[in-house]
């Protein structure tokens, strides 16, 4: 068998950088060799909380001294980390589960670290975001990753609001006492017809996959209260090709149409988007006289 140091020794190893390093999202055994020998081998590791850290190195036998790093410090800790790269250590960043800088501190972390001229070395591994879109399916061609939604109700639906034409895969993670109002709120925003995949516990005893339409996922959620416990990454379908240039297309109308003529709002808005004249004449119309019609039940 190769040695692990060999086969970790496939990069270089040099001093005076940052490692970011990826951490199991729940299965203990998903680190990579590569991270095991990085993390017996360096002077330090900044943590997000080390109490963690320091259980999960022990049970592969390491021990280190930590430096915490987390979402109120990140910036103060990346001076004390760049203070240590000084003298020459090699220093270890991991988050509590999965990739840092993911839905996790560890970029401010990585700004500060580069631009004080030291290297930044990319260790892979877990992330819930790669473990769900990996059983999500030939649906997903493209994605964006929004991770966790605005807490605020109004924040959340202009968000979503803001999604509603986008045409990617939208991935989303979420917490499990927001879940059901989560999936709602999806519903209210893009309608029932999308594809959901709710990805929970991935790697971990209970964990499930599900996929369904935005329509059936409340109640999906609601037949089982466990269903709605534990860590949840939700994938739910871009907007229909049809669907998306309609939006944009009503969208642009509606912007056009507070300053133009129904006529010079659709000829602006064919240059602009190489559609139909026709087809966008017919729509600013309709749009038109619905506006006027709220106009004149208002007054
Ligand atoms: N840095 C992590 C990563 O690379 O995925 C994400 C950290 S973020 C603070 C935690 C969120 O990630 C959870 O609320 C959940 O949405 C998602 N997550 C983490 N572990 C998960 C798991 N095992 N199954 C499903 N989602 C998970």
């Amino acid at each position: 068998m190769t040695p692990l140091s060999e086969l970790a020794h496939g990069q270089q190893f040099p001093a005076g950088a940052l490692y970011i390093v990826a951490t199991p999202i729940g299965n203990v055994a998903d680190i990579t060799v590569r991270a095991l020998h990085v993390l017996g081998l360096v002077d330090r590791v900044a943590a997000e909380d080390t109490r963690n850290t320091s259980q999960l190195l022990s049970r592969y036998g390491i021990s280190k001294p930590t430096i915490a790093v987390h979402e109120h410090n990140e910036r103060t800790a990346a001076e004390h980390v760049i203070a240590h790269l000084r003298n020459g250590e090699r220093i270890a960043c991991v988050s509590d589960a999965g990739t840092p800088g993911i839905s996790d501190p560890g970029a401010k972390l990585v700004d500060a670290v580069r631009e004080a001229g030291f290297p930044v070395i990319p260790l892979p591994g877990a992330s819930a975001l790669t473990t769900a879109l990996s059983v999500a399916g030939a649906w997903v061609h493209t994605f964006s990753f929004i991770g966790f939604l605005a807490t605020k109700t109004r924040q959340r639906d202009t968000q979503l609001q803001s999604l509603l034409t986008h045409a990617s895969a939208l991935v989303f993670y979420e917490a499990p006492h927001r879940i059901v109002e989560t999936v709602q709120a999806l519903e209210r925003a893009f309608g029932g017809h999308r594809k959901l995949l709710i990805a929970r516990e991935l790697t971990k005893l209970h964990e499930s996959v599900h996929q369904c339409t935005l329509a059936e996922g409340p109640t999906w959620l609601a037949a089982d209260a466990n269903r709605q416990r534990g860590e949840f990454v939700l994938v739910v379908e871009g907007a229909p090709h049809q669907e998306a240039a309609e939006n944009a297309h009503d969208a642009l109308l509606e912007t056009l149409l507070e300053e133009l003529s129904v006529s010079s709002a659709a000829r602006l808005a064919a240059t602009l988007t190489g559609t139909s004249r026709n087809v966008l004449y017919t729509r600013a119309l309709a749009m038109d006289k619905a506006r006027n019609r709220e106009k004149d039940e208002r007054e």
